[in-house]
């Protein structure tokens, strides 16, 4: 496999993966694993180290404290806070230096690691579909979009950093012109990045490089599943020769290790990808400032005079790529009464091309991502059933493959009428008026993004404006990207907005210098 000596020393003898930390690939003190079970076999593919930091000042009594540390000391995972916390310190010290590196040089790191990541593509991919049955173009697609993302954000930081602002005292009332303020944008320090499953490497670049341009370091935290593709995806920075501790990689569990991280003081910002741990984790953080890209139910809105096979078409692809386990995957079909016969059959005509297998075969539809996932898909298709839905294919399911399924006729007393099912799954329901799809779409407690699909532009734009939702799409599938426009997520689905230049400027503060000049009295003549 083209490539694959640079990550040998990823890797232990007992093929267990290492964790990255001062600029090292290290073993942690645990002796604790986690095995990362191949969602297609569902055998264990792989093992990453388990950094176990159970958070100990929640627990309450001073006795139960006592206890578990003696747990600690008997099974030796005591140590590993320790670990997490010289993370934090090796991150803060290189921090200083690199808010000092000249903005030109900081960008060159980053075009390195760019095209190391790139070159290094098919062995990143192989793991992404080992780990998360990611469809193989796709997941080489994913690591190629990855570098253009860490490129495209260098130049886009040299430009929006190496500009402030200055602002001249008299045009407040009652000034002279005596004051000059020098405002720009400085680093926050050390930023925690938690990307999740289904784009491990892309969700984790769209955190990292940002950070690192506006001179911030970077502790990544990778989902377990997909940990492997990121710790290769760490391996091109290493290569890339940033400065020792200013970027670390810690693996576990987020159950395990995730309070310990986004709770740690050492942590000045924290950029999360997933589903509703965001929302435990924006209460229990401190006051540090979040990015929080959580989940949703996208909507699409079919009206009468929609081009009806540019519906389907959209509908399919944003429906059922990677399985529906898209954040911004079509979730649930709003569609008028009046066509929505025709809209069934044309979708119905293209799921029967889908392919479905294994994700070496690069089929449409693979096996979702876990056995807990395919049992959460399977409660919704359920419920629908007992709840007299319309099937219009007969539901099938083998280990965690479940083949794509259009569920008609939905009503909205069904849960998968408002939960996301992260599967290839997807509801329709029956509209007599625009007015009702916007009343359901605004209802949900998600507003990712939605679509609207009509030949009246005028009428496009108004329902974009009536929908409670980040971005509206008109006529096409909702979607993320090209990565440099903006994504953000109302309500349950975020907080910020993403996309390059809105991640450069939330992970930098404003510092002003204000230049005090002498009295008006004194003139220069
Ligand atoms: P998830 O279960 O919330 O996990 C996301 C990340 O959080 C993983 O790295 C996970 O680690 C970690 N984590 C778990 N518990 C934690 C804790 N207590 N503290 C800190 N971190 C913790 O989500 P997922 O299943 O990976 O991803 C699917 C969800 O992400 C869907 O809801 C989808 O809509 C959403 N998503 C949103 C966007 C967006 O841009 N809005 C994009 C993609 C996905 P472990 O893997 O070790 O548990």
């Amino acid at each position: 496999m083209a490539g694959t000596d640079v990550f040998t020393e990823i890797v232990d003898g007992e093929q267990v993966y290492k964790y990255y930390a001062d600029g090292e690939w290290k073993k942690s003190a645990s002796g604790k694993s986690v095995s990362i079970v191949n969602p297609t076999t569902r055998e264990p593919q792989y093992k990453v180290q388990e950094l176990a930091c159970v958070i100990r000042f929640h627990c309450g009594s001073i006795f139960f404290i006592v206890f578990l540390c003696l747990v600690d000391w008997v099974f030796g995972t005591a140590c590993t806070q320790e670990e997490v916390n010289k993370v934090m310190e090796a991150s803060k010290a290189a921090q200083k230096l690199w808010a000092r590196t000249p903005l030109w040089k900081r960008a060159e790191h980053l075009h390195k690691a760019a095209a190391i990541l790139k070159e290094h593509k098919a062995p990143i991919a192989e793991c992404l579909v080992k780990e998360i049955a990611k469809p193989a173009k796709d997941a080489v697609t994913e690591v190629v979009r990855s570098g253009d993302l860490v490129s495209y954000t260098a130049e886009e930081g040299v430009r929006i950093l190496g500009e402030g602002k200055l602002l001249v005292s008299d045009s407040f009332p009652g000034n002279e012109r005596s004051k000059y303020c020098l405002s720009s944008k400085v680093p926050l320090g050390v930023v925690l990045a938690i990307p999740p499953f289904n784009y491990p490497v892309n969700l984790a670049v769209s955190k990292i490089a940002p950070a690192l341009i506006a001179g911030n370091s970077l502790v990544l935290k990778p989902p377990t599943q997909g940990a492997v593709a990121a710790l290769h995806m760490i391996q091109c920075f290493h290569l890339a020769g940033f400065p020792k501790g200013l970027i670390s990689c810690v693996t576990g569990k987020g159950s395990e290790i995730g309070d310990f991280l986004t709770m740690h003081p050492g942590v000045n910002c924290i950029s999360f990808t997933g589903g509703d741990t965001g929302i435990a984790i924006s209460k229990k953080a401190g006051m540090i400032p979040l990015q929080m890209e959580l989940g949703g139910k996208d909507a699409c809105i079919v009206l009468e005079d929609a081009d009806l096979d540019l519906v389907a078409s959209n509908i399919v692809k944003g429906g059922y790529s990677y399985s529906g386990q898209r954040c911004t995957a079509v979730k649930v079909v709003l569609v008028m009464e009046s066509v929505a016969d025709a809209v069934v059959e044309k979708v119905k005509a293209k799921m029967a091309k889908l392919s479905v297998g294994s994700p070496e075969d690069d089929c449409d539809i693979t096996p979702v991502v876990s056995e807990s996932s395919a049992n959460f898909i399977e409660g919704l298709v359920m419920d629908a059933k007992e709840k007299a839905a319309t099937f219009c294919q007969e539901y099938r399911r083998e280990g965690n493959l479940i083949w794509p399924l259009l569920l008609d006729h939905v009503r909205p007393d069904m849960r998968i009428a408002w939960e996301e099912p992260f599967g290839p799954v997807l509801p329709v329901i029956r509209i007599s008026s625009v007015e009702e799809g916007i009343h359901h779409c605004n209802a949900s407690n998600f507003g990712l993004q939605g679509c609207v699909f009509t030949r009246d532009i005028n009428k496009a734009i108004l329902i974009s404006d009536a929908m409670e939702t980040g971005t509206v799409q008109i006529n096409s599938a909702p979607a993320r990207g090209p990565d440099h426009f903006p994504f953000q997520g109302l309500k349950d689905s975020g907080i910020g907005s993403q996309g390059i230049t809105n991640s450069i400027n939330m992970m930098t503060k404003i510092k002003s210098t204000v230049i005090n000049l002498p009295s008006p009295s004194y003139t220069m003549g």
